[in-house]
């Protein structure tokens, strides 16, 4: 996934859920019904009112539902009890709110109604200031629930990727890679992975300060990034070191995508604040599990690819080099 990508998976995280602001009503007296639907319009919720239980499950199936749900318990096809029950058995992700409505005179215990997973329940008929303090009080629970669902995203985000380039971090990386080694075994196809290092880096945190050579390794991941296709991984290693990992090339292809990543940092200096600065790449490319060599472990991939690496620096830097097919491992 590239950067582009997991940067809009960091941006949805923060936008609100569609569903949060609108109700599902299901009614079926339809004067009930309309009452209820006319309320909650009026306290600037979106309603999708229904008149049985039936088509009250198929709506809240839908991506972007309601969060919230008001379901009459007595009700043709489904009744308000069974669609709680799926509600509670099916969640994923969001939590919705129940609010369960019951008629006075039918002899049923609220408490099943509680058990069965609703949140609340009102007692037709029902003041309106009421419904609408218990609608209130329902909406100020999703909007906690969303905070924590949001805060525990970021949490993930910061888990998972290099807080400096917004890479994914050198153990996400692995095991980005461990994964792709296993589907290679699996499908059959080849694994390309791709150390790079940026040269003499040192030299320009030497010379220029943490914060140039910072800008530098950022510009140097966006670049990197935007030169993958969407399929690949980039990952940041170490300092100022990254690894990519190519799934499903061949080794004609596994080259053209490290000639663009040296391409990418090598062709264009970096502006800085110092002025434009000229940075090169050099790279370490091993492709492995084509045809019916066996797939080596991660560890052997990336000391091949190491090596590889090592070779391209000592034969003057700014250049690919492969450790080509390796042979199967014992
Ligand atoms: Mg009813």
């Amino acid at each position: 996934m590239n950067l582009s990508h997991q940067l809009e998976e960091r941006e949805a995280l923060t936008l609100p859920s569609p569903g949060l602001d609108t109700v599902l009503i299901a009614e079926d007296d339809p004067i009930f019904r309309h009452l209820l639907e006319s309320w909650l319009q009026r306290w600037k919720y979106r309603v999708v009112a229904v008149d049985n239980g039936l088509d009250a499950w198929k709506v809240l199936q839908q991506d972007n539902s309601p969060q919230m749900a008001i379901l009459d318990w007595m009700m043709p096809g489904m009744d308000g009890i069974e669609v709680c029950r799926r509600i509670r058995g099916n969640e994923r992700g969001r939590y919705r709110y129940v609010v369960l409505l019951t008629a006075k005179d039918d002899k049923h215990d609220v408490v099943a109604g509680l058990d069965a997973g609703a949140d609340d329940y009102l007692t037709k008929p029902f003041a309106v200031e009421e419904l609408r303090a218990r609608i209130r009080a329902g909406k100020r629970v999703l909007e906690l629930q969303e905070a924590l669902l949001h805060a525990h995203q970021a949490l993930q985000f910061e888990a998972e990727h290099d807080p400096l380039t917004s890479l994914w971090n050198r153990g996400a990386i692995f095991k980005v890679m461990e994964k792709e080694a296993q589907r290679s075994r699996r499908n059959g196809k080849s694994l390309g992975i791709v150390m790079a290092d940026l040269d003499h880096f040192k030299e320009i945190n030497d010379s220029y300060g943490h914060l140039v050579g910072d800008a530098i390794l950022k510009e140097t991941g966006s670049r990197l990034a935007a030169a993958v296709r969407s399929y690949d991984w980039v990952g940041r290693y170490g300092g100022e070191e990254f690894l990519i990992i190519v799934p499903g090339c061949d080794a004609a292809g596994l080259s053209a995508s490290a000639e663009r990543l040296r391409q990418a940092v090598g062709d264009h200096p970096f502006k800085s604040s110092v002025g434009p600065l000229s940075v090169t790449l050099s790279l370490g490319a091993v492709i492995a599990g084509a045809g019916k060599m066996e797939m080596p472990d991660c560890e052997a991939l990336l000391r091949a690819a190491d090596e590889a690496l090592y070779i391209a620096k000592a034969k003057g830097r700014n250049r690919i080099e492969s450790a080509g097919l390796l042979v199967a491992q014992p």
